[in-house]
């Protein structure tokens, strides 16, 4: 099978989801599975506005070998894989640091989802990863021990999101509901904070209008 299609399709989500902001310069990393024993992943260190398919790779599941593509595949390429085994059903794995939902991250808890349409996409709640180094087997660990099947959107501590789908549209779904959950739940916050904290509200203002004028 020529997978420089499904290559291509990395390429396009990609060049997407840098141009709404979630993925920056080289920050960021998709997996796209091709069919049981393998998927097609990001490169390391490349610019995906400049990236071609040829760049993207190809690694075999079971062991992540590369199978095709010049270039190194990402350093998050095992925590794609625990995604793409634990989830036969998945098939598409995106990793982000897409700006609020980040933020959230930084604040060590969980997310509840607050309404019905959102949950459909993403589940009841968005976990959140304990904090682990980048592109360690610790962290693709802490993301294979939180993978539930009914859970579509995970907060990485300290670092980023993780999002998944039973297609790229789905998957793209739930980085978008995501960071729409989060806008919601920051916003809310910092109008708490507001009200408990009334000689701070002009900063706080200030803050809840950064957040709503992206
Ligand atoms: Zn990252």
């Amino acid at each position: 099978m020529n997978t420089l299609s499904i290559r291509q399709s990395v390429v396009d989500l990609c060049i997407k989801l840098s141009h709404i902001g979630y993925l920056a310069g080289t920050g960021g990393n998709i997996a796209l599975r091709i069919d049981a024993e393998r998927f097609a992943v990001t490169p390391s260190a490349t610019d995906y506005l400049s990236m071609s398919a040829a760049d993207v790779c190809v690694v075999r599941l079971s062991d992540l070998q590369r199978l095709e593509g010049e270039r190194t595949p990402s350093v998050e390429t095992s925590l794609h894989a625990r995604v793409l085994r634990q989830r036969p059903e998945v098939l598409c794995s995106i990793h982000t640091h897409q700006p609020v939902a980040s933020a959230c991250a930084l604040l060590g808890r969980s997310l509840e989802v607050d309404n019905e349409a959102t949950r459909r996409v993403i589940g009841p709640r968005v976990p959140l990863i304990g904090y682990m180094p980048s592109g360690t087997g610790l962290l693709a660990w802490m993301v294979g021990r939180a993978i539930r099947p009914d859970l579509n959107a995970y907060l990485m501590r300290n670092h980023g999101v993780l999002c998944c789908g039973s297609s790229l549209e789905a998957a793209v779904a739930s980085v978008n509901a995501l960071e729409n959950l989060a806008h919601r739940h920051l916003a809310q916050r910092i109008t708490q904070q507001i009200s408990t904290h009334p000689q701070r509200a002009a900063a706080l203002k200030r803050v809840l209008h950064t957040l709503e004028t992206p």
